[in-house]
C-alpha cells in the first residue's frame, strides 16, 4: 500500500500482532523512501458477494432468500434447523472465500446444492431438479444414479 506520506508504494511490516479477539491483524509499517511509521489494520472482508443473475442483472446477496430455498427443499426431511443454519454458514465461508465481489448466481446455485447434497439426498434432488431445470427425465435418472456413486 502506498505510503501516507510520500505515497511511495514500498513499506515494510516492523511489527505485527492480532487485535479484536484476534479478529483484525495491527501491523506497524516503516516507508522505505521517507523512514515515516504508520500503523495499518487488517481484517477479513465480511461484505457477502452480489449474485450476478442468468440476464446479467445484479442483486445483493439475500440471506433470507437463501434460507427459504433451503427451507423448501428440506421440507418433511429430517434435518433440523441447527444442520441447516450450520449449512448456510459453510455455504457463506465459501462465498466469502472466493474473495470475488459478484458470484454467478449457478455458483451460488451449486453451493447451495454441494451443501444438499451433505444434509439430505432428498432435498438435493428436490433443489436439484427445480434449480437445474432438467432437460429431460433421463437427465434427471442420471443425477439420481450419481447420487448412489458417491455415497
Ligand atoms: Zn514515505
Amino acid at each position: 500500500m502506498y505510503c501516507p506520506f510520500c505515497t511511495a508504494t514500498e513499506t515494510k511490516v516492523i511489527d505485527s500482532r492480532l487485535v479484536a479477539d484476534g479478529h483484525q491483524i495491527r501491523r506497524r509499517r516503516e516507508c522505505i523512501a521517507c523512514l515515516e511509521r504508520f500503523t495499518t489494520f487488517e481484517m477479513a472482508e465480511l461484505v457477502m458477494p452480489r449474485i450476478i443473475k442468468r440476464d446479467g442483472s445484479r442483486e445483493p446477496y439475500h440471506e433470507e432468500k437463501l434460507r427459504s430455498g433451503l427451507m423448501r427443499a428440506l421440507e418433511k426431511r429430517p434435518v433440523s434447523v441447527e444442520q441447516t443454519e450450520k449449512a448456510i454458514n459453510r455455504l457463506k465461508s465459501k462465498l466469502r472465500a472466493t474473495g470475488e465481489r459478484e458470484v454467478s448466481s449457478e455458483m451460488l446455485g451449486n453451493l447451495i446444492m454441494e451443501q444438499l447434497k451433505k444434509l439430505d439426498k432428498v432435498a438435493y434432488v428436490r433443489f436439484a431438479s427445480v434449480y437445474r431445470s432438467f432437460e429431460d427425465i433421463r437427465e434427471f435418472g442420471e443425477e439420481i444414479a450419481r447420487l448412489g456413486d458417491d455415497n
